[in-house]
């Protein structure tokens, strides 16, 4: 009998050991995973000018001196509906047949302050380690259990796209901190400067795209929480202080999600991820957030943008990975 006390003893040890193992090798895998969510960005507050103007009547009735070109670096193969509020009534309506949204990168050219990007898509990592190419582990694994991949032609990446411009841009604008919009930033020079939402990096955003800064160190955050409310809008920053390139706060998809406006001869306005794709934006389907709350947020951000567009149609829209919405340059 006392023998078999002491040999059960000895089994629960053994047991109690082997989970021991198990727990630690779950928990070291988990934090190798999501390990650049430990990395610190050094973000300096993004110095906001003085408004040029106040409401949008009067900044669509000035048009500045500033350009836009869109251009694809890949494409992102999915179910797109599944990018939106997957408790949306509107889901049994959405086309869930997985197809091609492309991986946009906006050059902004003003005359006065220079060239600028808004995200950078992809490097060219994806055509040379097709389907994920930078991506982190987690995101790779993350991508593979959803069935997303991702593609991209040779020459279609940022830099051969930068080279034939022949731009090198001093920022990189961000509409938030997926990997699908930081894969360019390995192609950028190390004086670059960085510039998103102040809360936008997150733990899990870090966690999903730290690796495309490494050495990378000017980061700046935009605080929409000092700048004015522009109505329909939320709160909106003149980035350049002349009315030509507006950041406006749009957040749900991510924390700090961004919307721009370009206020050339032809004014534009990029969504960015607050709205993925046409029929999103035309039914009113918000994207999903990190959780529940975001994606409840981001109803009231697409509804802004939804009343802006109403309110100024000569407005074109741009969503955050239609591709087919405009003339795609040079691709
Ligand atoms: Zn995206």
């Amino acid at each position: 009998m006392k023998d078999r006390v002491t040999t059960d003893v000895g089994k629960l040890k053994k047991l109690g050991l082997l989970a021991a193992i198990l727990i630690l090798a779950v928990v070291a895998l988990a934090a190798y995973l999501v390990r650049g969510g430990f990395r610190r960005f050094e973000i300096s507050p993004y110095p906001i000018p003085p408004a040029a103007f106040t409401n949008w009547n009067d900044v669509l009735a000035h048009p500045r001196d500033i350009s836009l070109t869109t251009f694809r670096t890949g494409v992102v193969h999915m179910d797109a509906c599944r990018n939106l509020d997957p408790a949306s009534p509107r889901q049994a309506d959405c086309d869930h047949v997985p197809r091609d949204l492309a991986v946009l990168v906006h050059w902004v050219h003003h005359p006065q302050f220079g060239d600028f990007l808004i995200d950078t898509g992809f490097d060219d990592s994806f055509a040379k380690h097709p389907p994920y190419g930078s991506y982190t582990e987690a995101m790779k694994l993350f991508n593979w259990v959803k069935g997303v991949t991702n593609r991209q032609e040779t020459g279609q990446d940022l830099s051969a796209q930068l080279a034939r411009l022949n731009i090198q841009p001093k920022a990189v604008f961000f509409t938030h901190l997926h990997p699908d919009h930081t894969g360019g930033v390995p192609a950028l020079g190390p004086q670059t400067e960085f510039v998103f939402g102040k809360a936008e990096a997150s733990f899990l955003a870090r966690a999903a795209v730290a690796n495309h800064f490494s050495g990378k160190s000017k980061f700046s955050g935009i605080d929409f929480e000092a700048a004015p409310t522009m109505s329909p809008l939320g709160a909106s920053v003149d980035l350049f202080g002349d009315g030509s390139l507006w950041a406006i706060s749009v957040p749900g998809h991510t924390d700090d999600d961004i919307a721009f406006l370009v206020n050339g001869a032809k004014p534009v306005l990029l969504t960015g991820d607050a709205s993925h794709f046409a029929w999103a934006f035309k039914t009113g389907v918000a994207p999903r957030g990190w959780n529940q709350a975001g994606t409840a947020r981001g109803y009231v951000s697409v509804e802004q943008l939804r009343a802006f567009a109403k309110t100024y149609p000569s407005v074109k829209l741009i969503y955050g990975h239609e591709a087919e919405q405009f003339n795609l340059h040079a691709d």
